[in-house]
């Protein structure tokens, strides 16, 4: 079972393929006429991917009784990928209002949804309790005591996990390390039994039902999620101890890696599986509690490797004894990783991906930074102006970042499956753009 690979190990989509016209197809359709059907930029989401990943990770977790899965939405939250997800029996973690919305909207079960956030707003909370949210994640001293007094108003019990900062420091992007102790997100451990004392002697509208934790996104190593499960179960048996409270749900977070480049590797969802599941069992005995319900909430292993975008090569521009850079349609407006946390990322040219790579070049952005490239020193085959560049693993933290820097329109974004094609997201249209737009009467000619 460990040995087991999942689809996250992998850089492209399961079903890219060259087809009979020597073109890049994913879900059986040509990435050229994909292209040329729906323009460029473009985000392709392929079903098989998606689906064979939530097949990974329910197998591999399989061997413990109570588990929750539940998709971190905030690596891309649509309607359709929304109600792939609550088809697969996926639970859903939400950080926003939008989020939250776009779920109950797609249709999935309200008590299977996880609203966390480091600063929820009264009117987000306030939706949370009208929907129904199955849990609320509460991140600090504030909400406390703002979702007790909603919850009163609203004659409601709030369901809450205590997030906490295990003090975990994993080895990823330091804007993507969320488990170190000076992190803006969650309780310090010593300020667990403050919010306890609060809650038993004076919240009477909320019930605390475990705690939560996410160490980080872009894991490799597997340890870290052992030192996380034997803090969290450690918690939760010394609460019962001094507070005589029986708490029986962990959350985990999410935080298994992708693979990006050649050089990233990725444990599979039976690896992580097994750790935690052998973490389970060693801290529950060590510390003498019954088994706690599991939550896991992944994101970017779920959704990115699903995920390419297309763009179309423009101008290109050699600096002398320098660098050979060619331009694409999109950029840092559609893909912010790079500029963001320098992301690295692979890619092949879709109506030529068999034809050997001559040339060592830096793919730019169409936006106005310096700071605006893709991907620096790719080895591409000769390029032209017009050529398909796929980009590979865009699935996760490019959509739901993407802004309309230089008042461009975001791209759209189509599902494909068994040579199916079928937007998922319309592309922005100049009108759009302007839709929210006002002139105050007293500037209008
Ligand atoms: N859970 C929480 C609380 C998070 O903050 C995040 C991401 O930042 C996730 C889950 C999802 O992480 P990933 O996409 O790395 O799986």
């Amino acid at each position: 079972f460990r040995m087991q690979t999942s689809t996250n190990q992998s850089i492209k989509p399961v079903t890219a393929e060259i087809n009979e016209l020597g073109n890049l197809s994913i879900g059986g359709c040509d990435l050229v006429e994909l292209a040329k059907k729906y323009e460029t930029p473009l985000y392709v989401l392929d079903e098989t991917t998606l689906r064979n990943i939530c097949k990974d990770y329910k197998e591999a977790f399989s061997a413990y009784k109570n588990v929750n899965m539940m998709y971190a939405s905030k690596a891309l939250c649509t309607l359709a990928t929304s109600a792939i997800l609550a088809d697969e029996g996926f639970g859903f973690d939400v950080v926003s209002a939008g989020e939250m919305y776009t779920v109950y909207k797609a249709g999935a079960d309200m008590k299977k949804v996880l609203f966390n956030g480091n600063n929820k707003s009264i009117s987000e909370l306030t939706l949370a309790l009208e929907l129904g949210v199955g849990r609320i994640s509460v991140d600090n001293f504030l909400e406390l005591s703002l979702l007790n007094v909603l919850a009163k108003s609203m004659n409601k019990t709030a369901e809450i996990l205590l997030r906490i900062t295990p003090g975990i420091e994993c080895h990823t992007h330091e804007y993507i390390q969320t488990g170190h102790l000076d992190s803006k997100f969650g309780f310090d451990l010593t300020q667990i039994d403050e919010a306890v004392n609060l809650i038993l002697d004076e919240y009477s509208n909320l019930t605390l039902r475990g705690l939560h934790a996410h160490i980080g996104s872009q894991i490799f190593e597997t340890k870290v999620y052992h030192d996380e499960i034997e803090i969290l179960v450690k918690e939760l048996a010394r609460l019962d101890e001094k507070f005589g409270l029986k708490l029986d749900e962990i959350n985990i977070g999410g935080g298994l890696g992708v693979k990006y480049t050649e050089s990233d590797c990725p444990p599979s969802t039976y690896e992580i599986a097994c750790v935690i599941i052998e973490s389970l069992n060693s801290s529950v005995q060590k510390y003498g509690i019954g088994y706690p319900t599991l939550f896991i909430e992944p994101g970017r292993s779920i959704i990115s490797t699903a995920g390419v975008t297309l763009y179309t090569i423009g101008s290109s521009k050699q600096v002398p004894n320098g660098k050979k850079y060619f331009a694409v349609d999109g950029g840092m407006a559609d893909n912010a990783r790079p500029s963001m946390y320098k992301a690295e990322y692979t890619a092949s040219v879709a109506n030529k991906p068999d034809a050997e790579t001559s040339q060592s070049v830096t793919i730019a952005g169409r936006f106005c930074e310096s700071g605006d490239i893709l991907i620096h020193n790719i080895e591409l085959p000769e390029l032209e102006e017009g050529d398909i560049l796929c980009v590979y693993n865009t699935g996760a933290y490019n959509y739901s970042m993407a802004s309309n820097y230089n008042r461009v329109q975001k791209p759209a974004m189509v599902l494909v499956n068994n040579s199916q094609s079928d937007i998922i997201i319309e592309r922005e249209t100049l009108d759009d753009l302007i839709s929210h737009d006002r002139i105050p009467d007293r500037l209008k000619k």
